[in-house]
């Protein structure tokens, strides 16, 4: 019944609400940019404030860049920790935005209601998802569910510089029972999902040298090895006819999954030609056994990024040149381990190059695959939660990419995260005319209502 009370509490302050989140997308919190230093400042006194309005112990803490929130409510039951973030991107270029980028507004669409604005969707409007769960509940019980950390960054779309000294020097302050972190999406703008699975990464960017000089092809081709041939090869052999890797020991550490979520992702439906027909594609180009989620989720793998040398410009140039050079990235999975693969990786270069020939590398470090462990129960509980409250059933997801603090609530702070979020495909966030449904403005907070009640219960 309570829960009930605290819904109906958040529909009727919907317009509030709203109003709230204005407040904070007017603020012009570009964190990378240094001439907007002070409205970074700004955002985060906002969001100070207001958490001290629900009672919990906010402060600003400051870094070497922009400053953290953090605050503290106690309670009994689980002890949770919300991130979220509070800078944006910039908005140029400016002339692509239909309204000043800070001066939100709430559009009728032909898909419906919309907040435009610089951060509707990442990650203000998302965040304050969370935040005005947590009034509405306040003002239905008098306090919150249970204890909570609010850990708000300013430096997301920055490079996060100094999110893990802060973090380090913070650790025991910053440890909680499990991570809710709110700057994902729905499954295709419709399933409400949790992201359990995040890839790793690891990047090569090398550069091979053969002849001590550029050579003319007409007096040295022929007896002269070329870079670029001996690059080539070395790099079709990365994969075999079936899509699969060649690195030995490259699936060393690649889960399996489940029947139990084999069987929800066949349940997404998912339209891989749409998504594939949407780029100009048509063929799935992943190991030709496996299904294309398993492709973008929960299998590895290895693409070149760019790739050059000899002559590029106008006209012709019969070089032979003496370098050529590639940057090679692997997605990595499950426990795969960034440093064994490199060494695999470059054992199997040096094994190419020719007698004579020399590589340098510029090195960048790896960062292993996050998954989080779904048999603690809280999993199912909020995936329950979220069922309730969307058309579709929620369902555990991957993503392809990387969400840096997911890992290092991993590995700093020994939590596993629970990534839920309600941003839509058609967002735009990072480019102009960034917007947040007013559906998932008011049903993202009514879902954080429902994970609330789900996990203290
Ligand atoms: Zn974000």
């Amino acid at each position: 019944m309570s829960l009930d009370a605290v819904l109906a509490r958040i529909d009727s302050d919907l317009p509030a609400a709203t109003d709230r989140l204005m407040e904070l997308l007017r603020i012009q919190s570009i964190s990378t940019d240094p001439a907007y230093k002070a409205e970074c400042d700004k955002a985060a006194d906002w969001l100070v404030a207001d958490l001290q309005s629900l009672g919990v112990k906010a402060e600003k803490r400051p870094t070497t860049g922009h400053p953290m929130v953090v605050g503290h409510v106690e309670g009994d039951g689980p002890h949770l920790l919300f991130y979220g973030h509070y800078d944006v991107q910039p908005v140029d270029p400016l002339e692509l935005w239909d309204r000043d980028p800070f001066d939100p507004a709430v559009e009728e669409t032909e898909a419906g209601r919309v907040i435009r604005g610089r951060g509707a969707a990442d990650d203000k409007g998302q965040l304050m998802t969370f935040v005005e769960a947590c009034r509405a509940w306040k003002a239905v019980h008098g306090s919150l569910p249970c204890q909570i950390t609010f850990f708000l960054e300013g430096e997301e779309e920055s490079g996060s510089p100094s999110l893990v000294p802060f973090m380090e020097a913070n650790r025991d302050e910053l440890k909680a029972d499990i991570a809710l972190i709110c700057d994902t999406g729905m499954f295709e703008s419709r399933v409400p999902a949790i992201t359990t699975m995040l890839r790793g990464l690891l990047g090569e960017d090398f550069t091979i040298t053969g002849p001590s000089r550029d050579l003319h092809s007409g007096m040295y081709g022929g007896i002269a090895m070329n870079p670029i041939r001996v690059l080539t090869k070395i790099i079709a052999g990365l994969h075999d006819d079936t899509g699969r890797i060649t690195l030995p020991g490259f699936y060393d550490g690649v889960p399996e999954l489940s029947d139990d979520i084999l069987s929800q992702w066949q349940g997404l439906g998912f339209d891989h030609a749409k998504f594939l027909g949407d780029v100009g594609l048509k063929e799935p180009a992943g190991e030709q056994d496996r299904t294309p989620l398993e492709m973008i989720w929960s299998r590895p793998t290895c693409d070149v990024n760019g790739i050059w040398g000899g002559y590029t410009g106008d006209g012709f140039k019969t070089v032979l040149p003496s370098k050529a050079s590639a940057k090679i990235s692997f997605r990595l999975v499950g426990t795969q381990d960034p440093d064994a693969i490199r060494k695999s990786f470059r054992a199997y270069l040096e094994g190419q190059l020719p007698e004579g020939f020399s590589v340098e590398y510029r090195t960048e470090k790896g960062a292993p695959a996050s998954q989080m462990s779904i048999d603690d129960p809280a999993f199912e509980k909020a995936r329950r939660a979220l069922s309730d409250e969307w058309p579709d059933t929620a369902a555990y997801i991957g993503c392809g990419g990387s969400i840096p603090i997911a890992g290092y609530f991993k590995t700093i702070t020994e939590m596993d995260s629970m990534l839920i979020g309600f941003g839509k495909d058609d967002d735009q966030i990072h480019s102009p005319n960034e917007k947040y449904d007013m559906e998932s403005f008011h049903k993202g907070t009514r879902s954080w209502a429902r994970v609330l009640d789900a996990l203290t219960r």
